[in-house]
């Protein structure tokens, strides 16, 4: 069986899906037994997702324009 060391090692790839069966079956295993590094598994899953998220979110320089094209002119009187 892997030990958590190990387990952090193969995290991301375990996330990818592109663990072997072997590999995917003692990580499952583990994290089944180790509360330590199934906290850990989950934060990095919420944390891929929060980047994710960000990076689709993001504003096109289009949509920059447009904001900036329609703030208030502030030198008015
Ligand atoms: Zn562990």
């Amino acid at each position: 069986m892997l030990n958590c060391n190990e387990v952090t090692h193969l995290a991301s790839d375990h996330l990818d899906k592109s663990l072997n069966w072997k590999e995917s079956f003692s990580l499952r295993m583990h994290i089944a037994m180790c509360k330590h590094c199934k906290r850990f598994i989950h934060h990095l899953r919420l944390t891929r997702l929060c980047v994710h998220g960000m990076n689709n979110n993001l504003a096109s320089p289009d949509d920059v324009k447009h904001v900036l094209d329609n703030l208030p002119d502030t030198n008015k009187p």
